[in-house]
C-alpha cells in the first residue's frame, strides 16, 4: 500500500507536468493528499479528475480506491469522477507512456471487491475500474513509437501529447 501511495503521488506529478487541462488548456495542479475522490484540478476552470497510475501497458482493469466513499457519492446521485489513467511500461529497451482521459466512467464500470483477512486493511472494500477497453477516451499523452498500417504501408509515428479521441467502435 505504501508503494501504491508513492506510485500514485509520482503519477499525479507526471500528469500535471505532461497534461494540460482537457477543457481549457491551462495547467493542472494536485489536490492535497486525502482530498476525497479527486487528485488533480485545473488552475483556470472547474475541471477535476481522479488519477490512477499503472506500471503496465494500457489495460482494461485497474485498481480504483476505497469503495465506501465512492459508494456514498454514487448513492447521493453524483457521478463517478473523470479518470486520468497513466500507464508506463518498457517495451524492449524503450520506455513508453500513455495517459488516457476517460471523461465519463459509468457506474457499471466500477466493481467492488473485498480485501482478504490477511491484507493490511483486512476485509476493506475496494473497487476496480473494469472494461476500460470498452469506454471512449482521449489519448492526452503518448511517449514512444507507434506502429500502425495504412493500407499495406507500415507507418511509425513519434507521438508527443496529441489529443486523439478514441471512440467505442
Ligand atoms: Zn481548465
Amino acid at each position: 500500500m505504501a508503494n501504491n501511495k508513492k506510485n500514485g503521488d509520482v503519477g499525479e506529478l507526471e500528469v500535471i507536468k505532461l497534461v494540460p487541462c482537457p477543457n481549457c488548456g491551462k495547467k493542472l495542479m494536485t489536490l492535497p493528499t486525502g482530498y476525497p475522490l479527486y487528485d488533480v484540478q485545473c488552475t483556470g476552470c472547474s475541471f477535476r479528475a481522479q488519477v490512477k497510475t499503472n506500471n503496465s501497458k494500457p489495460k482494461a482493469i485497474i485498481f480504483g480506491a476505497g469503495w465506501e466513499i465512492m459508494n456514498k457519492v454514487l448513492k447521493s446521485g453524483f457521478i463517478t469522477p473523470p479518470l486520468l489513467a497513466n500507464f508506463k511500461w518498457i517495451e524492449g529497451k524503450t520506455r513508453k507512456q500513455e495517459i488516457r482521459f476517460y471523461p465519463f466512467v459509468p457506474k457499471k464500470n466500477l466493481k467492488k471487491h473485498k480485501l482478504s483477512e490477511k491484507a493490511r486493511r483486512a476485509n476493506y472494500w475496494m473497487f476496480n475500474y473494469i472494461d476500460l477497453d470498452k469506454l471512449p477516451y482521449f489519448e492526452v499523452y503518448y511517449h514512444g513509437e507507434k506502429k500502425h498500417s495504412i493500407g499495406k504501408i507500415k507507418v511509425t509515428d513519434i507521438y508527443h501529447g496529441d489529443y486523439d479521441f478514441i471512440g467505442k467502435k
